[in-house]
Formats: structure tokens, C-alpha cells, sequence
């Protein structure tokens, strides 16, 4: 039932040119994973490599989110990964929150009404924001849990981009906290779903799944 009506809406996002970003992108990207997953990763939007392949998080930051992922006892396979924003702003600039909420209300807001998942994961500030509270701030409110205005469990840590742009102790201590976080996101779905498997026996490769797509023009 969720992967049919998730697939509807995959087919109705591939047309999407509701905005001025969709100009600039090879094409929307959507969501990746199982639709049954208690647990959603909500990241902030495709980068270059994500265009390209049309997954959401198959470039560094996803190469470094299934590190975590694995260390967490979890795969991509069985969580699901999607984004605040479906296509990929020009020049990999960070979307403005107007241009974040804006695709987030027709896409993302469908995407959860399906999935009704029991924890969410917001992946850096601009899902914090749009997710939790515009006002917050990653380095002070990531680790501790909120309440989506729909009502999920949401807890908010650093997007891995973040990470790569750190280094030394820096980069050590906030790897630490992105693994305490994603234990705890996992422990919650856990608990509310304590029957679901959500690691696969190996890490799953992306790019073999997805092929690179071309640009038309
Ligand atoms: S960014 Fe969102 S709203 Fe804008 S064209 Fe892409 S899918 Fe549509």
C-alpha cells in the first residue's frame, strides 16, 4: 500500500515544475529505501552527485551517512532517506527556507502523510528548521527531541557535509554526537516497532543501483 502510493507520487514528482529551481536541476530527486521504515532520514537537498544519479545522499555526505548508518546498525535499504527540497539548487547553494518550505509542503508533507514513520531524523538545519522551529540553532538543539506540527518524533544532528568541512578534535567530537543521535533515532523506532530489521547483512552500494542520468540538452 505505501510503496504503491509512494510510487504514484514518485511518477507525479518526475513532472514537477512548480518552481524556478527546476531549471537548473537534471531532474526531482525523491526518496530512497523502505516505505515501511519507522525511522525517515530527512536531509536538506540533492547536490551534484544526487542530480546526477537521482538518489537522495549517494555523494560524500551519503558515503559518510552509511558509515554512521552501519555503525548504528542500520542500512539505507531499510530506512528510508529523502530530502526537504527535490532539486538541486544552482551552483550547490543552500535553498533559502521560502524555497525549502515551498517544495517541502507539495512533496516532502505528502511523503511522511504516507509513511507515517515513528521517528524522524532531520539532517542538518535547514530539515531542523523547516521540521522543527525555524529559530533553533544544530549546535545547541541537535540531540533532543521535538514534535513535528503533524505530530512525529523528531530529533535533529549534523548534516554529514558539515562534518567533511571539519577537521581534527572538531571532526572527531561531532562524529560522536551524529552516532549518540542516530542510537537514539534508532532505540525510538525501535521500541515503537521492535519486529523490524533495520540493517541488511551488507552496506548497500548506490551507485550500483542507481544509473547516472543523462542530461538531455
Ligand atoms: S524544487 Fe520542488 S517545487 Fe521546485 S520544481 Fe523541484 S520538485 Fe517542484
Amino acid at each position: 500500500m505505501k510503496i504503491e502510493a509512494l510510487a504514484t507520487l514518485a511518477q507525479e514528482l518526475g513532472k514537477c515544475q512548480a518552481c524556478h529551481l527546476r531549471q537548473d536541476a537534471l531532474a526531482p530527486v525523491g526518496w530512497y529505501g523502505n516505505p515501511n521504515s519507522p525511522l525517515v532520514i530527512v536531509g536538506e537537498g540533492p547536490g551534484g552527485q544526487e542530480d546526477d544519479y537521482g538518489c537522495p545522499l549517494i555523494g560524500p555526505s551519503g558515503q559518510l551517512l552509511d558509515k554512521a548508518l552501519w555503525a548504528t546498525k542500520m542500512t539505507r535499504d531499510r530506512i528510508l532517506t529523502t530530502n526537504i527540497i527535490k532539486c538541486r539548487p544552482k551552483g550547490n547553494r543552500t535553498p533559502s527556507v521560502e524555497e525549502g518550505a515551498f517544495c517541502a509542503k507539495i512533496w516532502l508533507e505528502k511523503e511522511l502523510a504516507i509513511i507515517q514513520p515513528k521517528v524522524i531524523v532531520a539532517l542538518g538545519s535547514v530539515a531542523m528548521h523547516y521540521l522543527i522551529d525555524p529559530t533553533l540553532k544544530i549546535t545547541k538543539q541537535r540531540g533532543l527531541w521535538f514534535k513535528t506540527e503533524d505530530g512525529f518524533d523528531c530529533i535533529a544532528t549534523y548534516h554529514p557535509s558539515y562534518l567533511l568541512r571539519l577537521s581534527g578534535h572538531d571532526q572527531v567530537a561531532a562524529k560522536w554526537d551524529v552516532f549518540h543521535d542516530l542510537e537514539a533515532a534508532r532505540a525510538k523506532a525501535a521500541a515503537a516497532c521492535p519486529n523490524y530489521n533495520f540493517q541488511s547483512d551488507n552496506p548497500i552500494d548506490l551507485f550500483a543501483l542507481f544509473a547516472k542520468r543523462q542530461k538531455i540538452n
